[in-house]
């Protein structure tokens, strides 16, 4: 099985040659985008530790007792934090619970690993507590923190870890594997792959938001002909995800996509297009567009955002939005 990670082979032979050479660091912090694959490295990594048959490139072999506990998530020796509760927070007794866990000899790893998840969301007195154990690590440990906001890492915790980024995959090898590993049809994979910003957990997440499906029902609201049956549809699709959704950030997003796509179409053509190539409804909206309804949409979508932020009601919010589209069309 060896790595296993898509895309990330540069990543992956930075650490390799680490293990390889013995001088991988007792803190690792992974830092890019959220759904960009640094979970799983952080796992293939803990696997590549403690693979009793590692193949030669230092990679775990994926059929051993170790591998196989770490894939089903029940190896002693591998231990994750993530924020919890509504404040999403780690909080300072984890901290303390996971340096107690590190004083401990491994149960059956070479290494034992300590996984942080958006260890940005450490709070101040957790991060604190933290540093002791970056200061003094002890020799079987490796800890590693992962975050989507390097930013937000407060210096003293950052410059006692290896960074290690985890770049954004080219959208057509995101493409290339929703099609070839996910069976997904071509037009659905473009589609996740552009709207993925280049986090192949992101365009996974997508597929079970029903995005594609979401996608054909705004090309068909915005296809029909008459606005009584635009917002019919419009009403009947809204109703559709408000039952299942709560957060309403992806529908925004592909609203906002649908728009940047047919603008790309009537500004620069065909080639200039990212997702699955045009919808009728898009030619046909491509064709009409110009300053004034541009600026319409523009201002529509930034409205839509705010209310939703403001929790006013969805389909209040949603309504707003489409009267405004449709309004002298
Ligand atoms: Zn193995």
């Amino acid at each position: 099985m060896a790595w296993g990670m898509i895309g990330l082979d540069r990543v992956v032979t930075v650490l390799r040659t680490l293990i390889e050479f013995g001088r991988l660091p007792h803190a690792i912090l992974l830092t890019g985008l959220a759904g960009g694959g640094k979970n799983s490295l952080a796992r293939a990594l803990t696997a590549a530790l403690n693979c009793s048959n590692p193949v030669d490139d230092c990679g775990p072999c994926g059929c051993c007792p170790s591998c196989l506990k770490i894939a089903g998530d029940i190896y002693p020796d591998l231990t994750t934090l993530a924020p919890i509760g509504r404040a999403r927070n780690i909080s300072i007794d984890e901290v303390r619970s996971l340096r107690q866990a590190m004083a401990f000899r491994p149960f059956e790893a070479r290494t034992k690993v300590f996984i942080i998840r958006e260890a940005d969301r450490l709070g101040l007195d957790a991060g604190q507590a933290l540093l002791k154990t970056l200061e003094e690590p002890p020799p079987d440990s490796v800890l590693i923190l992962t975050t989507a906001s390097e930013a937000a890492i407060p210096d003293t915790i950052r410059s006692r870890c290896f960074t290690v980024k985890v770049p954004p995959l080219p959208m057509e090898m995101i493409s290339a594997t929703l099609a070839g590993q996910h069976g997904m049809i071509g037009p659905e994979a473009r589609l996740l792959a552009a709207l993925s910003g280049g986090a192949l957990g992101r365009a996974l997440a997508l597929e079970s938001a029903d995005t594609w499906d979401s996608w054909q029902w705004l090309n068909r609201i915005m296809g029909a002909g008459e606005t009584p049956v635009r917002l019919t549809l419009a009403w009947e699709w809204i109703d559709k995800i408000s039952i299942k959704k709560d957060d309403f950030t992806t529908i925004l997003n592909l609203l906002r996509f649908w728009w940047r796509e047919t603008i790309r179409l009537a500004v620069s053509g065909l080639e200039a297009l990212e997702g699955p190539g045009p919808d009728p409804a898009q030619s046909c909206w491509a064709a009409r567009l110009n300053s004034g309804v541009i600026g319409r949409i523009m201002a529509a979508l930034a409205r839509l955002e705010d209310s939703l932020g403001r929790s006013v009601n969805p389909e209040l919010a949603f309504g707003n939005y489409w009267l405004t589209i449709f309004k002298s069309d």
